[in-house]
């Protein structure tokens, strides 16, 4: 076991049985997340990273089927933030210690590329010392240009899974693969810090599946990666499918920080929400980073992605003091910084 890290850690390529015994197999999963915390230590000690998440928009032209704001859910209810409603977020999370703000949302068609673009020109303006992420979906090209002439800082685009039939089981024949990943290579190439990421124990997923997910996170070397469990939400096809495990998600936060020891991972709300420790024991498997909900109490519970969706606590940036103190019991803290990657 202990080699298989070691080869892991230096770059070494894995078998498909090595991986297996991995992710799955009878190992120690204390040691994996133990190595895994010793590599994050080794580049970003103890330090946490926070992000001031602002949901902007639940409207989605988009399909997925496993996402609550999936366009054909007519019950989900749908809103949108203006420009000022969104600022006063970050104004607050300014004051609270957030010096990296993002802009979340469904694929809506009614934010333009130029209103996104002047938001982002508006916020770092006002926020000189604040990094920018956006997390919009899919779009051309020139847009990510735009927005990237705008100020914007980095985006993230979760690749969902690295294996073209199973991507084709979770999204309708409309969303391809290929251009999911076309996307993240031109987000790449024009000099976004870029963030991939992927479900673990979404519907149809085999092992084979996650190893495809570490082979390309590994080729594409993103500078984020989210990672969290697949949480059904009641108004989808995937309502009767079972959650995605702690355990495996855990393993999957470690086995990434091994890969790439110097990637931003969050964290994530999903892995809060199966169990009230996931975000503290994310962090002690790996995981470097914590994005509390910025957005107005009003509208949280309307960006439902999946079903009990942790909103009100420690997820939000009003818990942020109880935040601090958890992580702090969980041997780090938390710091005021942009964060980027080393
Ligand atoms: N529209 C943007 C933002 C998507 S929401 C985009 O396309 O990137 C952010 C992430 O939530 C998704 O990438 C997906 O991995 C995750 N998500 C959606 N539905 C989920 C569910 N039911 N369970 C767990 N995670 C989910």
């Amino acid at each position: 076991m202990k080699d298989l890290i070691d080869r892991l850690a230096a770059g070494g390529e894995l078998s498909d049985e090595e991986w297996r015994f991995l992710i799955e197999g009878s190992c120690d999963r204390q040691l994996l997340f133990d190595e895994a915390d010793k590599v994050r230590r080794r580049y970003y000690g103890t330090e946490v990273y926070i992000r001031g998440l602002v949901e902007i928009s639940s409207f989605c032209k988009n399909d997925c089927l496993y996402c609550g704001i999936r366009r054909s859910n007519g019950s989900a209810e749908r809103y949108r933030l203006s420009k000022e409603e969104i600022c006063a977020c970050c104004e607050q999370g300014y004051g609270l210690g957030f010096r990296t703000f993002v802009l979340q949302g469904g694929e809506d068609s009614f934010h333009t590329t130029e209103w996104v673009a002047d938001l982002v020109f508006a916020l770092k303006e006002k926020y000189p010392d604040c990094a920018v992420t956006l997390s919009l979906g899919e779009k051309p090209r020139r847009d990510y240009e735009i927005w990237h002439q705008a100020g914007a800082d980095r985006y993230l685009l979760r690749h969902e899974t690295a294996s073209r039939p199973h991507y084709e089981k979770l999204h309708p024949p409309g969303q391809t693969f290929q251009n999911r990943m076309e996307c993240l290579r031109n987000l790449r190439e024009i000099g976004f810090q870029t963030g991939a990421g992927f479900m673990v124990g979404s519907p149809f997923q085999q092992t084979d599946d996650l190893i495809a997910d570490l082979r390309f996170l590994r080729e594409f070397q993103p500078h984020m990666v989210g990672i969290g469990p697949f949480i059904p939400h009641h108004d989808t096809p995937f309502s009767a499918k079972p959650q995605g495990s702690l355990e495996r998600t855990l393993t999957m936060v470690a086995l990434t920080r091994l890969l790439l020891p110097k990637a931003l991972i969050p964290a994530t709300t999903a892995l809060g929400t199966i169990h009230p420790k996931g975000r503290e024991m994310g962090l002690q498997a790996g995981a470097n980073v914590v994005m509390p909900n910025l957005s107005p109490v009003s509208v949280r519970g309307q960006y439902s992605l999946y079903d009990n969706k942790a909103c009100t606590g420690q997820e939000a940036a009003e818990g942020l003091e109880a935040l601090k103190k958890s992580v702090a019991q969980a041997g780090y803290r938390v710091v005021v910084d942009r964060g980027d990657a080393r």
